[in-house]
């Protein structure tokens, strides 16, 4: 759609001339029989960047993190993450349907919860109850606008998990991004967990792609899983060699999503329609009230004037991405201030 400004999602970036060239130039072969040797390259090339002992590529940031739950539960058994959480909104109720796991939600607007918030509704070890298994993480939280998940409250959770025997696991789809905000790697950011899944589709700008990483172990029960997932791929290199191009081009960048979104968020902070914490604009994702306008009805004023843009409930939401630059956002801060001032 090349008439509108796209501020839907990171996800709708289109591969650069550059990244098509090193796809087109990949070395392949069928990866089912491991024969590939750009998706070998690129599984070990996370592994590393992830501080784990190996890493899975798989079509998308929905098998990653369901091939994780798959591997570290039962049929039975609960998890135990915020009530905004990917893996239990927005993957079609697969954690039920593949895994046949239960989850019990923290509920707050950061994203963010601690060992205090999650030992009190651990079940007890009573045959009435389901069994506790594990604590899952999102950084950065999506839904609740891009927002950093403390570290203090990470090595928390680890301390607790140890204690009760809990296996933890991060849905890093953007933990790219939360490594160029912070200043940690995202070695650092992923050594409390057990297992991580990262997105390359997002504001990394690729195609396709995503990887899950943990012990040797649970990546051999993985590979499994995304074999029962359909997830096993032929001449997939073509898709890895976007993905090790991007980790080599596409991550210092972001920093540059990250100025933009606080630009937008300034300038939303600025108008009388809207509502912003400017604390909790941290990475790429701008999210706003337009209270008592639903956000669907705001989203289709800015429609009209070639901004498209996302809701839910009374909110907005705006994500920057490697296919706005800052005349983009100039133009879009123009429309948003023309169409609600
Ligand atoms: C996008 C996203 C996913 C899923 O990725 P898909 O490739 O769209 O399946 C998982 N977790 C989070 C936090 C995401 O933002």
């Amino acid at each position: 759609m090349p008439t509108f400004l796209d501020f839907r999602s990171d996800t709708v970036t289109r591969p650069t001339p550059a990244m098509r060239k090193a796809m087109f130039e990949a070395e392949v072969g069928d990866d089912v029989f491991g024969d590939d040797p750009t998706i070998r390259h690129l599984e070990e090339r996370v592994a590393e960047l992830l501080g784990k002992e190996r890493a899975l590529f798989v079509p998308s940031g929905t098998m990653a993190n369901q091939i994780a739950v798959n591997c570290h539960t039962s049929p039975g058994d609960e998890l135990y993450c915020h009530s905004g959480a990917h893996v239990l909104n927005f993957e079609g109720g697969a954690m039920a349907m593949l895994s046949g796991v239960s989850a019990a939600t923290i509920e707050n607007s950061h994203g963010s919860f601690s060992a205090a918030d999650v030992e009190p509704i651990l079940r007890p070890n009573d045959h009435h109850y389901a069994p506790s298994r594990l604590i899952w993480v999102e950084n950065s939280a999506n839904r609740s606008g891009g927002t950093i998940f403390p570290q203090e409250s990470v090595n928390s959770l680890r301390e607790l998990a140890d204690r009760k025997g809990l296996a933890m696991h991060l849905d890093g789809a953007r933990i790219w991004n939360v490594a160029i905000a912070t200043g940690k790697s995202e070695k650092e950011l992923a050594a409390p967990f057990d297992s991580i899944s990262v997105c390359l589709s997002k504001g990394l700008g690729c195609p396709v792609g995503s990887l899950v990483a943990g012990s040797a172990g649970f990546i051999d029960k993985a590979h499994r899983a995304r074999k029962r997932f359909g997830g096993g791929m032929r001449q997939a290199g073509f898709l890895a060699a976007a993905g090790l191009y991007a980790l080599e081009n596409h991550r210092a960048r972001l920093a540059d999503d990250h100025r933009r979104a606080k630009r937008i968020a300034l300038a939303v902070a600025e108008m009388k329609a809207f509502r912003i914490d400017l604390e909790k604009i941290e990475t790429n994702i701008v999210l706003f009230d337009a209270a008592p306008m639903q956000g669907s009805e705001a989203v289709a004023k800015l429609r009209e004037q070639g901004l498209l843009a996302t809701s839910f409930g009374s909110k907005v939401r705006m994500v920057c991405h490697l296919d706005v630059d800052d005349a983009a956002v100039d133009k879009a801060i123009g429309i948003l201030q023309k169409t609600f001032k």
